[in-house]
């Protein structure tokens, strides 16, 4: 097939223009045209008034080849890649040994799967409940502020995006189309074809749960088995290879191959593999709050006269700004159409998130808007990142009023620094609820300013960003993974611990449900290929 990209057309375009634009740029006639699919439709609203789509096609001719000769030197039309996954080998027909995945989030979930597919019938060990199960613990802490600290927001079947706007775009560099792999998989797990080719694809919550299961059942089906309620305690490492785990229950399940995809929450888990002497180095994350507006203020600030249009949806946005100080501001997981989530997985403490359901159509737009910080801001070795956010999260508990309420203020008053008699006209969207402080005793002097600085820098790029009656929840420390469970960048085994994979965001390898599904095929590929070696030797 040949790919056409970057072609543009107006918003209101009718249905013939695609087909005309193709037929018009390759100048043939329509005769020759076979088909054509939509690879990715994205849109270009610098213009508001002038809003373009933008399509980039896959499209069949009769006379392919003499096309791509004629247009060689043109930089939008090209052959389209090879997007389908090739596996990069198969189990041996005597299988000695079956990989461990710890951990069933987007990592372990695609990790287990393409190792599944490959013919290893991983073991999933998943310290959480199985996904509806998990709905019900996530919700009644929601509702009911009763926390079950194995079954939450963080813990559990799908992993922390479960309950989530479900954005599936990465600007992780992907050379081998492995997020064209996930999408797929995703599609064929319930998640409507609409993700393979709109330019930012999400899915939203509910639709995630039911998708979740089904890849659950399909790596049963091929042979892996998925153990819920199953926290790993140990690890069990012999002159530096890895040979084993411990399950909270005291069982042991022995394995030379194990990848550990335990996302960015699993702070004992953390602790056990630093006393273990897995190589761990602390890494720069972000700290910062939940900002809320109404949904309709960004639409029109965002599309102008076309604030509401089907096609663009609930309108997101993404911020940067350097600050004086040095430090740098960035709107983080914008939701919009969502709600702010309560994300503690620990007691007594408070910690903000967002999501949506696919629909977007909730009432208030909500993003993270958080400051960069790095291990000098927080000394004492490669675990004293998780003690800062700890800190922070227990702060924010008792600013909340101790009981799992988070603290919250009006952006007029944050940027006057006053805390606010009453709540303007946007709803705070979290549950369990909030309660109106002054925010900056929530966080370092160094992160307050800074968003003070960011806040108004950004109204200028969106109008009404900085609206009085705008809504602050705090607080939002969960943004990455403080550490780095170093890896070799060709085996992906931990710098000092064989057979064993670090993996995911909670590794330090991803950022995001996307980049972490797609490290999660990496490490399949690196254990397999390991099994293989290891099995001819
Ligand atoms: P996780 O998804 O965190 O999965 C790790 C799993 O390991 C968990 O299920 C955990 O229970 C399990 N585990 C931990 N320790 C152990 C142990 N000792 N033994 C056994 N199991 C263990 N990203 C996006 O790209 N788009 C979004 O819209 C988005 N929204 C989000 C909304 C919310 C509310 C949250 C919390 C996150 C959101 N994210 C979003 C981030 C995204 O969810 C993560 O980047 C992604 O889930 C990381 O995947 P992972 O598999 O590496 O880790």
């Amino acid at each position: 097939m040949i790919r056409l990209s970057n072609i543009q057309l107006p918003l209101d375009h009718d249905a013939s223009a695609v087909e005309s634009a193709i037929l018009s740029m390759l100048e043939i006639p329509a005769e020759k045209l076979v088909s054509f699919n939509v690879f990715r439709r994205g849109y270009d609203a610098r213009k508001k008034t002038n809003i373009m789509l933008i399509y980039t096609l896959d499209v069949e001719t009769t006379c392919n080849d003499v096309l791509l000769s004629q247009f060689a030197d043109h930089q939008q039309i090209k052959v389209t890649p090879d997007l389908d996954y090739h596996p990069v080998t198969q189990a041996p027909v005597t299988l000695t040994e079956r990989p461990i995945v710890i951990g069933f989030g987007p990592c372990g979930l695609l990790a287990a799967l393409v190792l599944a597919q490959m013919g290893y019938k991983p073991i999933v060990l998943e310290r959480g409940k199985e996904v509806r199960e998990r709905t019900k613990d996530t919700f009644g802490f929601w509702r009911k502020k009763i926390l079950n600290t194995e079954s939450n927001v963080q813990f559990g079947e799908g992993g922390a995006g479960t309950f989530s706007d479900g954005k599936l775009y990465s600007q992780v560099k992907d050379p081998k189309q492995y997020s064209r792999k996930v999408l797929n998989e995703f599609v064929a797990a319930g998640a409507p074809d609409e993700i393979l080719y709109v330019s930012k694809p999400h899915i939203g919550t509910f639709k995630l749960v039911a998708m979740v299961e089904k890849m659950r059942a399909q790596i049963i089906e091929l042979g892996g088995e998925i153990r819920f309620s199953c926290r790993v305690d140990d690890l069990h490492i012999e002159n530096g290879q890895v040979t084993g785990v411990t399950l909270a229950d005291g069982e042991q399940l022995h394995s030379k191959h194990i990848a550990i995809a335990i996302g960015h929450s699993a702070r004992d888990t953390f602790e056990m593999l630093h006393n273990k002497g897995v190589y761990i180095e602390a890494k720069p994350f972000s700290v910062g709050f939940r900002i809320e507006h109404e949904q309709s203020s960004i639409d029109k600030a965002r599309f102008g006269p076309n604030a509401g249009n089907e096609i663009l949806g609930a309108a997101d946005y993404k911020l940067v700004h350097h600050c004086k100080n040095g430090r740098s501001v960035y709107s983080f997981c914008m939701c919009p159409g969502g709600t702010v989530v309560a994300a503690t997985s620990e007691e007594n403490r408070v910690v903000t998130n967002g999501m949506s359901q696919y629909s977007r159509n909730e009432r208030n737009a909500n993003s993270a808007i958080v400051v960069g910080i790095d291990p000098s801001d927080y000394p004492g070795g490669p675990l004293a990142g998780i003690e800062f956010q700890r800190k922070l999260e227990s702060l924010a508990y008792e600013l909340g009023g101790s009981n799992y309420d988070a603290p919250a203020q009006t952006v007029g008053a944050f940027l006057r620094n006053e805390t606010p008699k009453a709540l303007g006209t946007v709803e705070p969207s979290f549950k369990p609820g909030i309660k109106l402080t002054n925010l900056a005793d929530a966080l370092p002097d160094f992160c307050i300013e800074a968003i003070r600085e960011a806040i108004p820098a950004f109204n200028k790029k969106i109008r009404g960003f900085a609206f009085d009656d705008a809504l602050l929840t705090g607080v939002e420390t969960r943004t990455s993974a403080p550490i780095n469970i170093k890896r070799d960048n060709d085996s992906l085994e931990s710098i000092n611990t064989k057979g064993l994979f670090p993996a995911g965001e909670g590794a330090g390898y991803a950022g995001g449900i996307m980049s972490a599904a797609i490290d999660g095929i990496k490490i399949a590929e690196a254990m397999a290929l390991s099994i293989n070696a290891k099995a001819v030797k």
